[in-house]
Formats: structure tokens, sequence, C-alpha cells
């Protein structure tokens, strides 16, 4: 899995961050996560074509997580697109894409799918399961959580004992079948073990709450919002978003791999006390930059 941050910032654009917008590669499939303003020309920035997206989940309606999907619209009309978009959301997503549909003139060359989704699963992509679960941040607002499938693999230290390494009946044990080899049978449990899927979280504008630490249970990779530092927390009561602080407390309590901080507020020029303040609770952290790209 590829992640590339097209846009890091929160409320305002500044000159080195765009609004939020997150891509996540796969084997060839790309889901954007959020649409700020000026998503188009990050994606052309970073050499990806908006043509190649065909799955848009936006956390929730503030603008800054999805000005640009109207922009997004106007691309794939202008290009006489004809393969479905899906855009998934949380409640009133359809009515708000029926609104921008309207508000533009659009050619309707393609079919837009609206997914509202409540929370548990939203969207089963190739080999991927994406749920969401809603967070604490005023209105309707969606955390992310894509999950590889598990792969079963072949136990080859066991099956070279009956001299099995390359044969056509290995495939049959990987589908999850037992088998028969010379006589001897060679069963999925000892024969097989499965890799697990690598998993990616995106956890944005929310005040904190518990469930969100079994939400991230174990991912190799957490992208969470700090839009303060803990010395803010008093305005961050308010505005219900999570401090650096609590971000890497949440990445220990949930025991991920790697942390990403992203969503910063315009009034830091500086993210290094973000990676700092983070720090204390975890080691392994880093402040997104637009345009960055992470493989896990
Ligand atoms: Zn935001
Ligand atoms: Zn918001």
């Amino acid at each position: 899995m590829k992640l590339t941050t097209l846009g890091t910032s929160c409320m305002f654009p500044t000159k080195k961050r765009s609004q939020p917008a997150m891509l996540l590669f796969h084997e060839g499939v790309n889901l954007l996560f959020d649409a700020g303003e000026g998503v188009q020309r990050q994606l052309r920035l970073a050499g990806i074509s908006p043509m190649s997206i065909n799955h848009v989940f936006i956390t929730h309606w503030h603008g800054d997580h999805s000005l640009g999907v109207a922009g997004l619209i106007n691309c794939f009309s202008g290009n006489r697109r004809t393969e479905d978009l899906h855009i998934y959301g949380p409640r009133g997503t359809s009515e708000r894409v029926k609104h921008l549909v309207s508000a533009f003139d659009f050619k309707k060359t393609f079919r837009i799918r609206v997914h509202e989704v409540k929370g548990g699963e939203a969207a089963r992509i190739k080999d991927l399961t994406v749920s969401a679960l809603r967070v604490r941040h005023g209105g309707h607002c969606l955390a992310y959580r894509v999950k590889e499938d598990d792969k079963r693999r072949i136990n080859l230290d066991y099956t070279k004992k009956f001299g099995l390494t390359q044969h056509p009946l290995l495939g049959k044990l990987q589908r999850g079948e037992d088998i028969e080899y010379k006589g001897k049978k060679i069963t999925v449990e000892k024969g097989t073990y499965l890799k697990p899927g690598r998993v990616f979280c995106y956890v944005t504008d929310t005040s904190y709450f518990p469930e969100l630490v079994s939400f991230c249970d174990r991912a190799d990779l957490l992208l969470c919002e700090s839009t303060y530092l803990s010395s803010d927390e008093a305005r961050t009561g308010d505005r219900q978003h999570l401090t650096a602080e609590q971000a890497g407390m949440l990445a220990r309590d949930a025991g991920v791999k790697k942390l990403v901080l992203t969503h910063f507020s315009q009034k830091y020029i500086n993210s290094k006390p973000f990676v700092k303040e983070a720090g204390k609770f975890f080691d392994n952290v880093v402040a997104a930059k637009d345009f960055m790209t992470i493989e896990f």
C-alpha cells in the first residue's frame, strides 16, 4: 500500500499546505480520502491522473474536506468520463451531492453512486474492506479503516518434507483445500499459514473518545489529525479536534506501527513541536507535508 498526502492543512490552505486530501494506492486502485479545495491540481502535481479516481471517501462536509468534490466532478465531465464514480460519506451525503450536481453546469456523462455510511462496513473494493466509525465533531463525521484481506501462504518448510516445493497441487492447498501427494495427506492447517493484511486508518476532525483505540487497533499506518498542540487544549475542547499529544496516545494505545500527523492549524509554521509532543507517547511518528509518499 502507498499513501500520498495531497493536502495537510485544515480550514485554510497555506503557501505550503493544501486542504485535506489523501490518496491510498493499492494494487492498481486509488482511494481518495477527503477532497479539499485544489485536490485536482494536487493530484496533477503528484503525477496522478484525477481520472484514475473511482472511489472518494468523504469524512464530513466541512468545506476544508469537501470543496474539491465539485472540481473533480467538473474534471470528469469535461473529460467525458463514462465510468461510475462512487462517493462515500456520512448521513446527508446524497443530498449534498445532488445540490452540487445541480449547482454547476456539468455534462452528465457518468453516473455518481452515493453511499451513505452510518458506521461498520462502508465498501468492499477488490481485496480491501473499508469500514467507518462515526466520530465526535459536531455534525456527522466518519473515521475510516482500510483492511487488506489476510492472504494464505504455503508453509514451504512443511511441504518440503513431502518433497513438494513447486507443484500445481500447492495452488489447491493455497485455496484452502487439503491435498494428498504420493499417498500422504497435507492439511491446510499444517501446510499453510495466514499472512495478515495491511491496515490503514484515517482519523480526522474529532475530539478524543475511547472507541478510537479499538477502531485503530494495530494499524500499520495511522494518519491522524493533530490540529493543535496540547498547550492550546482549551481551544480544542470547543473545536472538537485532537492535539498531537492525544494522537500520540491513540497510536500508543492502539498499538499501531506508524503514526503520521496531519491537519495542522495555519497558526503553526513549524511542525517539529507536534512530532516532539506526540513522540512523548509514541516513537515512530512523522509530521505530514504535502506530497509525502509512504509505503507500508
Ligand atoms: Zn477539518
Ligand atoms: Zn471539520
